[in-house]
């Protein structure tokens, strides 16, 4: 995970003997943030099923109790992390099976 400082947004520094991190740059001590998605892993792993199953944003919604807010973040950054992962074999025109599209 790539860390920022919160007050210069250097990337750069040294771990304290405490665990935590000193900014090479301006010297300001912070915590590691620990988790970027503030919501249980239990919770996470029911949102990325129902996304994998294609589901709409607003079925998912309704069977997992978290604010929509939330979601559409998470939601969000599953594509993000997934268009990242696109495998270079799919160039091209690719042909989709009917059945994957639409609900
Ligand atoms: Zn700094």
């Amino acid at each position: 995970m790539v860390y920022k400082c919160p007050e210069c947004r250097s990337k750069r520094f040294r771990q304290l003997g405490d665990g935590r991190l000193k900014c090479s740059r301006c010297k300001h001590r912070f915590s590691k943030p620990k988790n970027r998605l503030p919501i249980k892993s239990r919770l996470l792993g029911k949102i990325i099923e129902e996304f994998l199953w294609e589901h709409s944003t607003n079925a998912i919604f309704e069977r997992v109790d978290i604010s929509k807010y939330k979601l559409l973040k998470i939601l969000t950054l599953l594509r993000i992390v997934m268009a990242k992962d696109v495998p270079t074999l799919f160039s091209g025109i690719v042909e989709v099976d009917e059945t994957y599209l639409g609900e």
